[in-house]
This record gives C-alpha cells, sequence and structure tokens, in this order.
C-alpha cells in the first residue's frame, strides 16, 4: 500500500495551485480562489469512482471513522465491536467519542468472524466495524445480514483495502459509512487524510457539520452560519487535498501494478506444500496490497519471518509480535492507559481485556506472515523475490 513510493509532477502543479491562489483552507474565502477547490474535487472524485452519493473528506483515516461513528449518532455507552487484528485507530476512534470497543475474534480471512459477532452483540451494541486488513475483506454478506437482523449499522474500515471490492460493489461502499485513509503509507496518499462515504444523506450532513464544528455550512459566509450540533475540528487542508486530486486519479493504475507483482509470488508460493492462503470471501476482489500467508505451526511461522529478514526479504510481517496491529501488544488498552479521567461509561462496560480469550484469533494470526507488495520493483526483482521467498520457506519447512 506504499503511497510513497509513486507520486510527481500532477501533485506538484495542484499544490502550486493551492499556493498561488493563497487559498489554505477549504470552506469560504470564495473571491480569492481562482476556482480552486481541491477538498471538494476530491469528494467529487471519490463519489464517482466508489458510486456513492456522498463523501466527506477529513484530516485522517482516523479522523474518519470518529467523524462516520459520530455522524451515524454513536456516543457514551453505546458499543462497537471491531476485530483483535486491526490498526489501534479503530479502538482510539470508538474511545474518542466515548463509546465502547468490543473486541471480537477474526478467522481465516484475517477480519472480523461472523459467529463470534453474533454471540458479542449486546442490547447496547450500535455499530459493527469490520476492518479490510491487509488489502483483502470480510465476510461482508454475513455481516450485513446480521446488522438487519438486529438493525445494527455496518461501518467498514476500509483503509487499507482502497480499490477492492465485494460483490461488484467498490470496498467503503457495502455497508452504511465506509471509511479511507490517505496517509503517507497507503495504496494513495495526501501526506496525511482520510475520507467517508456513504449514501446515507443525514449522515453525510452529519459528517460535514461534525468535521467543521458544527457549522452548517449554509451561505458561504462564516460569521452567519448556524450550528445545530456540537463538533469539532477534523478538516483536511487543501494542500493536502490538492495531493489526493492527483493520486486518486492514478488508483487504478496502482492496483493494476500491485495485482500482477502479487501473483508472481503468489504463483511461486503456492506450489509448496503447507504454505495456504488467507480466505477471501465468496464475491470478494481484494486490492492486492499485502499477500498473507498461513503455516503449519506458530513455530514454524516465527521461523520463516526470521529467515526472510535475515537474508535480505524486507517488507514482511508476523503481526502476532507486532505492537500496532493486534491486541497482544495493546497493553495501553488493556490496562486503560489515559492521562485523564475516561468517562464513567467507559470505565464500567469496557471488558477486562487482560483476562479475555482470543485463542481462535490466535490461532489464525499466530500462523500468519504478511508482506507489503511494493509498486516500485522492477518486473526482476518481483521474479528474484518470489523465487527466494520460496526458497526460504521450503527450506524451513524441510529442515
Ligand atoms: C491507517 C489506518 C487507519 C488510520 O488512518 P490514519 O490516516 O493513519 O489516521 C485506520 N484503520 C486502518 C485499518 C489503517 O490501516
Amino acid at each position: 500500500m506504499p503511497g510513497f513510493e509513486l507520486f510527481g509532477e500532477q501533485e506538484k502543479q495542484n499544490v502550486n495551485e493551492v499556493l498561488d491562489s493563497g487559498v489554505l483552507m477549504r470552506y469560504g474565502f470564495d473571491g480569492m480562489r481562482n476556482g480552486h477547490w481541491k477538498a471538494k474535487a476530491l469528494e467529487q472524485a471519490l463519489c464517482e469512482r466508489m458510486q456513492t452519493k456522498y463523501a466527506q473528506v477529513v484530516s485522517s483515516g482516523t479522523a474518519a471513522l470518529t467523524v462516520a461513528l459520530a455522524s451515524a449518532g454513536v456516543g457514551a455507552g453505546d458499543e462497537v465491536i471491531m476485530p483483535t487484528f486491526t490498526f489501534v485507530a479503530s479502538f482510539e476512534s470508538i474511545l474518542a467519542i466515548g463509546a465502547v470497543p468490543i473486541l471480537v475474534d477474526v478467522d481465516d480471512t484475517l477480519t472480523l468472524s461472523p459467529s463470534a459477532v453474533e454471540k458479542a452483540i449486546t442490547q447496547k451494541t450500535k455499530v459493527i466495524m469490520p476492518v479490510h486488513m491487509c488489502g483483502s475483506m470480510a465476510d461482508l454478506k454475513s455481516l450485513k445480514a446480521i446488522c438487519d437482523k438486529h438493525k445494527l449499522i455496518l461501518l467498514e474500515d476500509a483503509c487499507q483495502a482502497i480499490g477492492g471490492s465485494f460483490e461488484g460493489k467498490p470496498l467503503g461502499s457495502y455497508g452504511d459509512l465506509g471509511c479511507f485513509s490517505f496517509d503517507y503509507v497507503k495504496t494513495i496518499t495526501c501526506g496525511e487524510g482520510g475520507a467517508l462515504i456513504t449514501n446515507n444523506e443525514d449522515f453525510y450532513i452529519h459528517a460535514d457539520h461534525y468535521s467543521d464544528h458544527g457549522h452548517d455550512h449554509v451561505g458561504n459566509n462564516r460569521g452567519t452560519e448556524s450550528h445545530p450540533f456540537l463538533g469539532y475540528n477534523y478538516r483536511i487542508s487543501e494542500l493536502n487535498a490538492a495531493v489526493g486530486c492527483a493520486q486518486i486519479q492514478r488508483l487504478d493504475e496502482f492496483l493494476g501494478i500491485q495485482e500482477r507483482n502479487f501473483e508472481v509470488i503468489y504463483n511461486a508460493l503456492k506450489t509448496l506444500d503447507g504454505v495456504t492462503f488467507r480466505r477471501i470471501p465468496q464475491g470478494g476482489k481484494q486490492n492486492y496490497s499485502f499477500l498473507s500467508f498461513f503455516l503449519p505451526t506458530e513455530e514454524l511461522t516465527k521461523k520463516v519471518h526470521s529467515s526472510l529478514s535475515e537474508r535480505g526479504v524486507d517488507a514482511c510481517f508476523y503481526w502476532f509480535d507486532n505492537n500496532w496491529h493486534y491486541y497482544r501488544k495493546w497493553e495501553h488498552l488493556t490496562h486503560m492507559h489515559s492521562l485523564g479521567k475516561l468517562p464513567e461509561e467507559i470505565k464500567e462496560q469496557l471488558p477486562d481485556y487482560s483476562k479475555s480469550d482470543f485463542s481462535a484469533s490466535d490461532y489464525w494470526i499466530g500462523r500468519t506472515i504478511s508482506c507489503l507488495i511494493k509498486l516500485s520493483w522492477t518486473e526482476k526483482e518481483v521474479k528474484e523475490r518470489a523465487e527466494k521467498m520460496k526458497n526460504i520457506v521450503s527450506e524451513v519447512l524441510h529442515a
């Protein structure tokens, strides 16, 4: 997902247009801006590409998740179901609005297990938040059925899976709300930025106001706008949006490169007995930003992972021991280390995660290696990498 690999002249030109106009803010200053509305243009491009009615671009993916939850009316004491394998932004955004993150096991899709989700639903559950980790999706059809049955909101965190699809719909557009990140390491980047997409007009209007201090954006005079409800500042700047406008035009080109590079490595590894791959739910097409595979045991997986890095195959991750992406290393959450006092709802309702049983997640994540698929590799480099990976895995498996 390396947005940091490919950017060029169009990005520079767009940024210069903003600098030349002198208007770095996304709202107002209509007379000065010479027709440059970069955040708005990025929203329009997202609506077209993602086939949704609405998009709200904000300052980060974490902000997009927070704004999405707030726009759906989620607040203190509401429970949000999220996976044990994700980026820390998932529980940060939930806690930020006073809601309670309910961690639930992942399965061989490496994202939310629908059967584990059903078991976790209570009277207080309001949202199911699958996270399409490492470029591929949760079983959205099953999760949608659960949401329909229990009248819950389906919020897709598609921050790592932009460009993938499920049953022909772009990831992020299948649920009630979908979020993207355009931080520096995602498939496309703004430097920093994020977006939510939805077909729900109320959610969109809420998101538009909430992300800008509650301003209703009626008319173009910030002095006379009204403020129907409280908000915060999650705005993106025009400079960041300008980069995103150029990047989104190249999304399909990037996806094509990722898929081509992925296939070379996949074809090499699939010949090996003992190597299996994450399950892609039926109807899904991943975005090929990572290749994730399983080995027969945790011990063998650790050996393969260290051999890969010792022998110079970079960008392969063993999430089980990684301190950002798996619940085992989230001590700040499990021990609730916060700078100030937490809302009572969170303190009372948060499960004691230091005692939780997530052995079903451990079973999969303990045997998973994910390799980042880069865009800048030459054909020769991908082939050599694939061959080298195949040899290393084979040697460890047969030692
Ligand atoms: C990157 C990421 C986020 C947060 O995005 P930022 O723009 O870095 O705030 C949220 N969820 C997932 C799965 C991510 O990978």
